[in-house]
């Protein structure tokens, strides 16, 4: 790879920038001045350094965000802040995407990265990564509703979803309403709130907590994000 294209990859500067950090004598490459953006090196064995601090070359990105509501899931949207928003200017160089989708109103894990690869494997339909939700439903619940979700509800579009894992942590007779655990290995469209329409309930309120290996840090403000351990990318393969 080229040393100027390296050094814009990992944002030390604008391509400009870098071009004159370099006629600034302010990169070394292995210990010696470079002022030819052009040469060729190596991210794995040379060592580069500007101004002194040594650049550390990362190719992918993953980062764990605590999705607050309001924000969409996606990359560029035309009336609504995205999740991509909500990430420094050096984080938004990599041009990561958010893993999956969670709805505008819907809060918690988000896993965004560059990896495709990674990407491709959790959302990937035939994998069945479990995904597990806590949820405020209004609405009486069927006797039954535990073993309806575990065999499978009728969407309103007549798509029958796949078994479901429902625990139902508290009633509130008064208002009507009760808080839930779930956890699905599908994502289609509002998928939790239509399994509930199906079973004369409203979802109000849902915050996602895990995906796969993956648990939402309880550290994390809604808003807040940070960078994956390497165990938790491990995990995400
Ligand atoms: N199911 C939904 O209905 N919404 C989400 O955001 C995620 C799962």
């Amino acid at each position: 790879m080229r040393l100027d294209k390296l050094l814009a990859n990992m944002a030390v500067g604008s391509r400009k920038e870098v071009k004159q950090l370099l006629k600034a004598k302010k990169v070394t490459l292995n210990n010696h001045v470079v002022k030819d953006g052009s040469i060729k090196v190596n991210p794995d064995i040379d060592n580069i350094h500007v101004d002194g601090e040594p650049v550390i070359y990362q190719e992918f990105i993953y980062l764990m965000l605590h999705k607050p509501p309001g924000v969409v899931s996606a990359t560029v949207d035309a009336k609504d802040k995205t999740v991509i928003d909500l990430l420094s200017e050096q984080e938004r160089h990599f041009q990561p995407f958010p893993v999956g989708r969670l709805d505008k109103d819907t809060e918690g894990l988000l896993l965004i990265t560059n990896d495709g690869d990674l990407g491709h494997h959790l959302t990937s339909p035939n994998k069945n990564i479990p995904k597990m939700y806590r949820a405020k439903v209004k609405g009486d619940l069927p006797r039954d509703v535990i073993q309806q979700f575990a065999d499978g509800v009728t969407l309103e579009d007549g798509y029958f979803t796949k078994p479901a894992k429902l625990e139902i942590l508290s009633v509130d007779e008064e208002s009507g309403i009760s808080e839930v655990q779930i956890e699905i290995t599908e994502g289609k469209f509002h998928q939790i709130k239509r399994m509930f329409e199906a079973v004369q309930g409203k979802v109000i309120y849902l915050k996602r907590h895990r995906m796969g290996e993956l648990t939402l840090d309880d550290q994390l403000a809604r808003g807040a994000y940070r960078p994956l351990t390497e165990e938790e990318v491990a995990y995400c393969y």
